[in-house]
C-alpha cells in the first residue's frame, strides 16, 4: 500500500481493528518517509462468483446490485450503516460457505431473506414481496400470517404495520 501523499511504498501499521463483526479489518498506517497517516479497510472479496439468472443467463456477482436491492427494502428503517455492512458481510459469508463458483439468483434470494428476517421484519416483507420466491399468493400469505403470529407475541405495534402492508399487497 503506497502512501497517498508521497507515494512511498513502505508504511508501518500503527493499529489494527476488527470491524463488521470480524468480517473486515481497519488498519491505521503511517508513511515511513513523510509520516502521513491514513487508514485502510480490508474485507473479503467475492471473486469469480457467477450468478445464474432465472432465464439461464450468467452474470458476475455484483455487491453493488445486492446493496441497492437491500437499500430499497431498508428505506426509512432504523438500521445503522454498521448493521447494513454487517448484513452484507453475513450474506456474502453465507454465499462463500457454499464453496461453489456458481449460484442461482433464487439461492441468493433465500440467503438474503433469511438474514433480513433476523434484522428487520418490515424490510423482510418488502424484499420478499418484490422478490419472486413467493411463487404464488398462497405461499406469500402463509408467510405473512406466520410473521403476524410471531410479531403479535413479541410486539403489538408491529401487527398494525404489517396488516396495512398486507392490505396494500393483496390489492394488487
Ligand atoms: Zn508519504
Amino acid at each position: 500500500m503506497k502512501c497517498p501523499s508521497c507515494h512511498f511504498s513502505e508504511t508501518k501499521v500503527l493499529d489494527s481493528r476488527s470491524v463488521s463483526d470480524g468480517l473486515a479489518i481497519r488498519r491505521r498506517r503511517e508513511c515511513l518517509k513523510c509520516g502521513f497517516r491514513f487508514s485502510t479497510y480490508e474485507e473479503v472479496e467475492i471473486l469469480n462468483l457467477t450468478v445464474i439468472k432465472r432465464n439461464g443467463g450468467k452474470d458476475n456477482y455484483s455487491r453493488e446490485k445486492l446493496e441497492s436491492g437491500l437499500k430499497k427494502a431498508l428505506e426509512k428503517r432504523p438500521v445503522t450503516g454498521d448493521e447494513f455492512k454487517k448484513l452484507i458481510g453475513n450474506i456474502e459469508r453465507d454465499i462463500q460457505i457454499r464453496g461453489k463458483d456458481e449460484i442461482k439468483t433464487s439461492d441468493i434470494g433465500e440467503i438474503v431473506m433469511k438474514r433480513l428476517k433476523k434484522l428487520d421484519e418490515v424490510a423482510y416483507i418488502r424484499f420478499a414481496s418484490v422478490y419472486q420466491s413467493f411463487r404464488d399468493a398462497e405461499t406469500f400469505h402463509k408467510e405473512i400470517n406466520k410473521l403476524l403470529r410471531e410479531g403479535g407475541k413479541k410486539k403489538g405495534k408491529f401487527r398494525n404495520k404489517i396488516s396495512k402492508k398486507t392490505a396494500k399487497l393483496t390489492k394488487r
